[in-house]
């Protein structure tokens, strides 16, 4: 038969050594291995670097980063399947394993149990003779959950359970275990060691991989179960485990917040809530380009996803780009120019020199004829470009310009503040920067009308809240601030939702007007205008007129969190009929950041915010936290966009 072998080490290569070997040393059959080395020291790397020389069949995956277990082994599974898709008969686990010398036999032997479940466990003894399958036959109580619950509540009180349960011996001893000789489903196989069949692969392509470590035997479970799978134990095939069971390992800190984090997930799960609702294959929309790395994605049973649902059903429908649309907007010019009779300026133009905002100055200027004042927030990161583009377009339409700068010292405490929290939403304050600096001008000066560059051409698909928090969520900021921060805010602009949605909008009267939404805007019509006009320049990415916001969407987050921004841009210029889906897929086959000039990036990051660029790595190394883990309003949001959309004032509500 064709088996393969895949792996994850993490500096103990001499175990490896001895698996590969004992897998390789099998008998008349066809083996592939690849080990998975998760960023290991020189001295091991050199040790694993001697099995591929040694064996023709054995390959080696180098990762810069401890990607965790089973994002590692979906490395290996992946690059074994792509060049070998003949091999599907594939063990899997950890590196110190040892295989009897009938192994292969003895999975040849079960073609009748692969032909019928996914996912076999195999029998794994230990050094000291204990059978560690089954796992769990049935699945875990309440009881033992609630146990569960409070050991990952807090570090001591979890070391506390520990000592009471070995005088108990109540908690942990699981009887399980004692059934390692009679085949049989069970609800979960021991992660040391799994078999993945041909029928696991006509489901999916590599294992569900939610978190960085620990629960990965519960996450099988789910991913096998929501398409009424489930794992078989089968004690004919035999595997050794170079582990002492009896020695009762106390988990260091570290390795029990990791635990903690990722039993969160498992208690969403549980609870049917939060963004891992359901653990699934790999899925890409047969309309857009969104996929399945947006937790909150939904599929009909065409394939199309709710974002073009949505867009089609709601958008569409209330989006007039055309002699209507522009009716309507002339109206509210008319009463933006009565309202600002006798006034230096008219309106307020929020510029932060990309396309949108630089089109509607031009727009609003030239053609529509207000007088409005660019207003500029200078948050630290301009690009050079992006300085360029606002000045030019200033100057040759003889607008005035006002440029507020944002406390540097309190900009860069907030960020820093972000980045440990673990949150992927670290353009936050940024952002919130910008709108409530905004807001506080209109306020001031007695502004009734904001013009914002938002628009449906470019942006109807909305990025998933999970990656993109609310930004006038000041809840989460203060939260994030408070445990993380170190100066105090008091010259950042800080406005919550309530004082600008409903005193601001109700009670002082200052108003967001979307002109772009009105007219026909067409990206690549307005870029080409700017350009031959103004001498504008074109940035690589939208959103990349900031140094941050390039860091933060084009390589933090699908580095950190799995998620490209474009597939969101890409798919909002598909539904709009501005690009293909075609061109969007090639373009996303390439990388979205230049693997030669991200070194620099990353260290002119790391300067900027006066920190070390081993200190940022470590940010990049932490565990993934959620706006879920921090202080937040999310329930006030979903309420106001309820009412809001009952009134049908919003049409699509953020998920
Ligand atoms: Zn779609």
């Amino acid at each position: 038969m064709k088996i393969g072998y895949v792996c994850t080490n993490y500096n103990n290569s001499s175990f490896t050594q001895e698996a590969v070997r004992s897998f390789l040393n099998n008998g008349a059959h066809e083996y592939r291995v690849v080990i998975v080395d998760n960023h290991s020291d020189p001295e091991n790397v050199r040790l694993l670097e001697t099995l591929p020389r040694e064996f023709e069949s054995v390959e080696l995956i180098l990762n810069r980063e401890n990607k965790g277990y089973f994002r590692g082994l979906n490395d290996g599974i992946r690059h074994l399947r792509r060049h070998h898709p003949e091999f599907q008969h594939l063990a899997v686990g950890n590196n110190d394993l040892v295989f009897p010398a009938d192994f292969a036999d003895s999975v040849d032997r079960c073609e009748q149990v692969f032909s019928r479940y996914a996912v076999v466990s195999p029998d794994i003894v230990t050094l000291d003779g204990v059978h560690q399958n089954p796992h769990v036959i049935k699945k875990i109580g309440r009881s033992r959950e609630l146990i569960y619950d409070l050991y990952y509540l807090n570090y001591y009180l979890a070391m506390a359970l520990r000592r009471l349960s070995k005088w108990t011996q109540r908690f942990t001893s699981r009887s399980d275990t004692t059934q390692h000789r009679i085949a049989q489903e069970i609800n979960q196989g021991h992660g040391a060691c799994y078999l993945l069949g041909p029928e696991f692969f006509r489901h999916f392509e590599e294992l569900w991989a939610p978190s960085f470590l620990m629960h990965e035997e519960f996450f099988l479970n789910k991913q096998l179960a929501d398409k009424g799978l489930c794992i078989y134990y089968e004690p004919s095939i035999k595997v050794s485990h170079h582990w002492h069971a009896a020695i009762d390992k106390v988990p260091a800190k570290g390795i029990w917040r990791a635990a903690k984090d990722t039993h969160k997930i498992v208690r969403e799960i549980r609870s049917q809530r939060g963004p891992y609702l359901r653990a699934r294959g790999y899925q890409l929309c047969t309309n857009c380009v969104m996929d399945t790395t947006d937790p909150g994605i939904t599929f009909d049973d065409k394939g199309v996803c709710d974002h073009c649902n949505t867009f089609e059903e709601w958008t569409r429908p209330n989006w007039h780009p055309n002699e209507a649309g522009r009716e309507a907007l002339q109206k509210k010019i008319d009463e933006i120019k009565k309202t600002g009779t006798g006034k230096d300026f008219d309106c307020i133009i929020g510029m932060s020199g990309g396309v949108d905002s630089s089109y509607l100055t031009y727009i609003a200027k030239q053609q529509l004829g207000l007088r409005p004042l660019v207003f500029h927030v200078d948050g630290g990161w301009n690009s050079q470009i992006a300085v360029n583009n606002i000045e030019k377009l200033v100057d040759k339409l003889g607008l005035e310009l006002y440029t507020e700068v944002i406390d540097w010292n309190e900009m860069r405490d907030l960020q820093l503040a972000f980045f440990k929290s673990g949150v992927p939403h670290i353009d936050l304050p940024q952002d919130h920067a910008f709108f409530a600096t905004m807001y506080k001008f209109a306020e001031k000066h007695g502004v009734k009308y904001i013009l914002t560059g938002g628009n449906v051409s470019t942006e109807c698909v909305r990025n998933p809240l999970d990656f993109f928090y609310y930004g006038t969520d000041l809840w989460q900021i203060l939260d994030i601030h408070r445990k993380f921060g170190k100066v105090s805010l008091v010259n950042f602009p800080l406005s919550g939702i309530l004082r600008h949605k409903v005193y601001l909008r109700y009670f002082k009267r200052i108003q967001v007007v979307k002109p772009l939404d009105c007219i026909s805007y067409v990206k690549k019509d307005a870029e080409k205008l700017l350009i031959e006009q103004f001498g504008w320049q074109i940035y690589p990415q939208k959103h990349f007129e900031s140094r941050f916001t390039k860091f933060y969407e084009g390589y933090w987050l699908p580095r950190k969190f799995g998620f490209d921004t474009r597939r969101v841009h890409f798919s909002s210029l598909i539904l709009t009929g501005q690009m293909t889906r075609g061109v969007a897929l090639t373009e996303l086959s390439g990388s979205s950041f230049d693997e030669r000039s991200i070194a620099q990036d990353f260290e002119y990051v790391a300067t900027k915010l006066g920190i070390t660029v081993a200190e940022l790595q470590g940010y990049m190394d932490a565990p993934n936290k959620s706006f879920r883990d921090y202080r937040n309003q999310l329930r006030l949001f979903q309420m106001g966009a309820r009412v809001m959309q009952l009134m049908g004032l919003e049409r699509a509500i953020k998920r």
